[in-house]
């Protein structure tokens, strides 16, 4: 991809030719680190964060640097770790909301079970909005349908559709006021059935990749009653937003909600 050309391919200080990349999440310039020559530590090559410029490829961001998540795998986070501004990294979040919200839909049903109907997205938005989840440590522009479910908190279950099979026999299972009307949950006296998210927890593959999970959390009457960890697939959001523009499930309603609560900066 790079055809080995500058400035991909760049001489150095000490007249060695290395190569150059940028990094995914603080948009920093990285060195390819092991592509032609074995390493002793790991089968793997990897990116090193520079702490410069490098020419043509990226200017050096300190601040950007303090907050990559693939800089710092392996931190503790919690959900009250927020940087200070959004700065480029906030609105680059942002913009993906923006403009990729019915793909966000799409997976948080996928990984939950849970359909997200147009008035779940509108909660979840005013949620993730007032926590101001785009400024969240954890927070890059790879994990984005993750750490909106994550920042946009616990919400109630009552009236929403339950896609996966499993999920509902389950709340049937330990739910004894609530039955289902088709896929949709519905209740026979007042009951309290919630979702949330808890744990986001980052780490270093044996590959030098980032690997990112969470878990979900079902709560009946205030008893959690289900538990499941999710693995963040980086890849397939990734290639959901490459291809969205040929995709028949896009849905133009949940991107327009999301437009309203963040709309495009002039
Ligand atoms: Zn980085």
């Amino acid at each position: 991809m790079t055809r080995k050309a500058d400035p991909f391919y760049q001489h150095n200080d000490k007249g060695e030719i290395v190569q150059y990349a940028v990094c995914p999440d603080c948009n920093n310039p990285i060195q390819i680190i092991g592509l032609y020559t074995k390493l002793k530590n790991t089968d793997h090559p990897y990116g090193k964060h520079c702490t410069r410029s490098i020419r043509d490829i990226a200017d050096y961001n300190a601040q950007a640097f303090e907050y990559c998540s693939l800089a710092n795998p392996n931190r503790s986070l919690n959900k009250d770790m927020k940087r200070k501004s959004k700065g480029e990294k906030g609105e680059q979040i942002i913009s993906i909301i923006r403009n990729y919200f019915d793909q966000i839909a799409f997976i948080f049903s996928k990984f939950t079970g849970i359909y997200m109907s147009r008035g779940l997205a509108v909660r979840m938005l005013k949620k993730y909005k007032s926590s101001e989840g785009y400024l969240y440590f954890g927070a890059n522009s790879m994990n984005v349908p993750w750490i909106f479910a994550y920042m946009a908190n616990n919400h109630s279950l009552f009236g929403q559709k339950i896609v996966d099979d499993t999920l509902r026999e389950l709340i049937k299972k330990n739910c004894q006021n609530i039955y289902f009307e088709g896929e949709w949950i519905r209740t026979k006296k007042y009951t309290d059935i919630e979702f949330w998210f808890t744990k986001h927890r980052q780490t270093m593959t044996p590959e030098n990749g980032l690997s990112e999970s969470m878990e979900l959390k079902l709560t009946y009457n205030g008893k959690t009653f289900f538990s499941k960890k999710i693995d963040f697939d980086h890849d397939y959001f990734q290639n959901l937003m490459n291809y969205s523009d040929d995709c028949r499930t896009r849905k133009k309603e949940l991107t327009d909600k999301a437009k309203e609560f963040f709309p495009a900066a002039d």
